[in-house]
């Protein structure tokens, strides 16, 4: 196996690539997105690459920039610190994200991921709905989704848990394991195929990181994952790349991992939130009573409003693209009948 097939590349991929037929250029995988450039794998080996100005200038949105997870098609010149990457190949999944800010951009957290390990633990309450809404956004994303139950040494009986996911997790495999103590893990190690692009996703503390270690045997340890602490206090990862476990099966380590799913699964939050969806003074007695947490509705009503705002934007897309789609054919039309007149004249 050469090194691009070991990363993934396969006769599709090649097509794909041929088809771009940019002079000079050599298929590579980005593996690491950095500050200032991108880390990319060619059959040459490892190094590091920037785009060109060009593609630079041309991505309208951010998601036409490189991502960690795609290909690219890469100059490398001789005695040159950086390869140049002109274009993406064709992405076969996207985990997308919306990006933080005014902008309603999607953001490319992962490309041509596989599948997706959605994880839940069974030491807290099974949140069916949640869980639904990540398994939509995972099968939007075209990877294959699978859902991890962690931390099954905390818990009894698993059965009830697997049994209540049965009807939302649909054509979904649903495994529970327990990290600690290796119970499950020959079952998930089937998913760590060489050459394959696999994520786990799922809250913070939910047992990624374990996990990981533990499919991967310690070894993943060495990669320094890197741990700060975000103004909420809690830990999330600040790498963005892909690492290649001892498997050989591709790990996209990334910390857009735990909210990817707010973008494409905007529908069905109505019913994840059904308790709290009754407005007016219901809504400050409930409260009021405790029976509703003010800040799940709080946190319910900011969703609503990004919800609200991301569909308008949408719209005005849409509608800024039918209307140059409306000038384009209208130009078109007057081009015809001119030519039409023109040759007419032509005729006589
Ligand atoms: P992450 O934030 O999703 O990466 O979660 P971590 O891997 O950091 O795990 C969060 C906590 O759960 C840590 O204290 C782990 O020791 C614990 N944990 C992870 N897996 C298991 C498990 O299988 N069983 C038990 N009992 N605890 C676990």
């Amino acid at each position: 196996m050469n090194h691009l097939e070991a990363w993934g590349y396969d006769p599709g991929h090649a097509d794909a690539f041929a088809s771009l037929a940019h002079d000079g250029t050599v298929p590579a995988r980005v593996i690491e997105e950095q500050r200032d450039g991108y880390r990319v794998l060619t059959e040459h080996g490892e190094g590091r690459a920037q785009i060109t100005g060009r593609l630079r200038h041309e991505a309208q949105e951010r998601e036409a920039l490189p991502a960690v997870g795609d290909w690219v098609a890469l100059t490398l010149s001789p005695g040159a610190e950086q390869g140049v990457i002109h274009a993406v190949l064709p992405r076969r999944t996207a985990l997308l994200r919306k990006e933080a800010g005014t902008t309603t951009t999607a953001q490319v957290v992962a490309a041509n991921v596989d599948h997706v390990l959605l994880l839940t633990s069974l030491n807290s309450d099974l949140e069916p709905r949640r869980i639904e809404r990540y398994l939509a956004a995972i099968w939007e994303s075209g990877a294959i989704p699978s859902l991890v139950l962690t931390k099954s040494d905390l818990c009894d009986d698993a059965t009830d848990s697997i049994r209540a996911l049965g009807d939302i997790a649909l054509g979904v495999d649903v495994h529970a394991v327990s990290a600690l103590k290796g119970d499950g893990l020959d079952v998930l190690a089937g998913y760590l195929q060489p050459g394959l692009t696999i994520a786990l996703v799922g809250s913070s503390g939910v047992g990624k990181s374990t996990l990981v270690n533990a499919l991967a045997g310690g070894e993943v340890q060495h990669v320094d994952v890197i741990r700060a602490r975000d103004e909420r206090g809690q830990h999330t990862t600040t790498a963005r790349r892909i690492v290649r476990l001892p498997s050989g099966a591709l790990w996209v380590d990334t910390p857009g991992m735990r909210e990817f799913g707010v973008w494409s699964a905007g529908e069905g939050l109505d019913e994840v939130v059904d308790d709290v969806a009754q407005p007016g003074c219901a809504v400050g007695a409930a409260i009021e009573a405790g029976q509703l947490d003010p800040e799940r509705f709080a946190s319910w009503v900011k969703l609503q409003r990004e919800l609200a705002f991301i569909e308008r934007k949408q719209s005005q897309r849409a509608r800024l693209a039918q209307r140059q789609g409306e000038r384009r054919f209208s130009k078109m039309v007057r081009a015809t009948m001119k030519d039409t007149r023109r040759r007419k004249g032509l005729d006589h």
